[in-house]
């Protein structure tokens, strides 16, 4: 019987689901559409795995028993309509590195926090000198880890496109963060659909298994309610995310800002716990956690005006959330490319602490019309020096900038990380060129 397998996508996942394969057994062949970075050619290559790029040979394709499919591709491309056609089972690169994984697994899903929470809950694990991998959706595809390891615990983050392709995955603790709208265009612009792909986390869980979720959450709430689900399940409340930081005599002061973090934080300690870590253990290992790279990074202060870097806020709850941690008033940078966002939940908190919004890019109207009739000062630029100018020069001492942009940032910046990186970027050019010397580092 043919053992060929087929990835489609020869990025991260597929190049080291493609070398898992092949170390057990499998006949493989890998087809990108697109372009196939040189460093995963170079591995293919010394793995001697036949690979394609630029097309796909639909024949051979075609005669596999199993496909494993990129999470970026849509069931909507000619190749993959063929494959389901053809009654081939497709499945994600998670579901088949889990047939090889032998360890414990922590699985974090969530339109937002995701990658704070998985982060958070590996430094804490690793700071207990036990050993543990770490990737999915962020670093290290699974299948790599397995590889490394497949006896080795794992945190693993995973998109709502990763667990669309599980079919036995099943974690031993597993955390939904909330459910707020995001990649709708590949759901039918459908929350519902978008929400039950999260849901597939908790899908193979039985009494055994842990399943955190978010008890304020509407839409978490909801579709809990219409699903059968079996796991052993943990609320976590937003008004008790004080407490559950407090043991006895014991508190976590954690370095991170706001109460979105608070919240990850308590989900990360109900999971640790879960997991067997002690509350010393946790503490300790939260109390060492530094904020993310895009994600709230203070980045530095200018004459008394502060510079945060929330550049990886691509949706409008993101923001909600940045602009409720920090203190007013606030100079607003914001704007990008609009995934069909509702701001109205924003409009009271920005009335509040936002005295100025600074919008930076090539679409303005949206952003425009919604917050002037709460804010009076509104600027629309497509450069972030200016941005920062412009910032700088309506704010006095006291204020933070904050860029938080609702939005994604290809009409200026190739992602989320180049917009951030030149953010931080201009602010310290900026602070050495026009700060005054004895003011910055002490306040930021
Ligand atoms: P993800 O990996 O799910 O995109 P990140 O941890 O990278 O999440 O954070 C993305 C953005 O969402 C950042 O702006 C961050 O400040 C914000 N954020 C983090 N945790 C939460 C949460 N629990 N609820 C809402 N927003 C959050």
């Amino acid at each position: 019987m043919s053992k060929l397998l087929s990835i489609l996508g020869g990025g991260e996942s597929g190049t080291a689901a493609a070398i898992l394969a092949k170390k057990n057994g499998w006949d493989v062949f890998l087809s990108d559409y697109g372009k196939i970075l040189d460093n995963y050619k170079i591995e293919l290559e010394e793995n001697n795995i036949l690979f394609e790029e630029g097309k796909h040979t639909t024949e051979r394709i075609l005669n596999s028993k199993l496909i494993i499919k990129s999470p970026g591709i849509s069931d909507d491309v000619p190749i993959v309509k063929s494959i389901i056609e053809k009654q081939i089972p497709i499945i994600s690169e998670i579901e088949f590195a889990y047939k090889y994984h032998n360890g414990k697994i922590i699985a974090i899903t969530g339109s937002n926090g995701k990658t704070t929470t998985t982060s958070l809950i590996y430094h804490v694990i690793k700071s207990t000198n036990r050993k543990i991998g770490v990737g999915g959706n962020i670093g290290n595809a699974f299948a790599r880890l397995v590889l490394e390891n497949p006896n080795q615990d794992c945190v693993l983050e995973l998109s709502s496109f990763q667990l669309d392709g599980i079919e036995t995955f099943k974690p031993d603790i597993a955390i939904l963060t909330n459910i707020t709208p995001d990649h709708l265009d590949r759901y039918q612009h459908d929350i519902s659909l978008y929400a039950k792909a999260k849901f597939r986390i908790t899908k193979n869980q039985k009494e055994k298994e842990i399943l955190i979720l978010n008890a304020s959450d509407q839409i978490t709430n909801k579709t809990f309610k219409q699903l059968k689900v079996e796991a052993k399940i943990k609320w976590i409340k937003d008004k008790s995310t004080e407490d559950l930081l407090k043991v006895g005599d014991l508190a976590i002061i954690p370095k991170l800002l706001g109460k979105h973090n608070a919240f990850n934080i308590a989900m990360t300690v109900d999971a640790l716990l879960s997991f067997g870590l002690s509350f010393d253990e946790i503490k300790t290992g939260i109390e060492s956690f530094e904020a993310l790279a895009h994600r709230l990074e203070p980045v530095a202060s200018i004459d008394g005006v502060k510079y945060v870097n929330d550049s990886k806020a691509t949706n409008v709850d993101a923001v909600f959330y940045a602009l409720e941690a920090i203190k007013k008033p606030i100079v607003w940078i914001v704007g990008g490319v609009d995934k069909g966002n509702d701001y109205s939940t924003l409009l009271d908190l920005v009335s509040e602490k936002v005295k100025a919004i600074v919008i930076l890019s090539k679409f303005p109207e949206k952003i425009q019309k919604t917050f002037s009739k709460v804010v009076d000062k509104i600027y629309h630029l497509e450069d972030v020096k200016e941005a920062i100018t412009v910032s700088q020069s309506v704010s006095k001492k006291g204020t933070t900038v904050l860029l938080s942009p609702a939005c994604a940032s290809f009409d200026l910046f190739d992602n989320y990380i180049d917009r951030g990186e030149k953010f931080k970027e201009q602010v310290i050019r900026f602070k050495e060129k026009h700060g005054s010397s004895n003011t910055g580092s002490s306040e930021s």
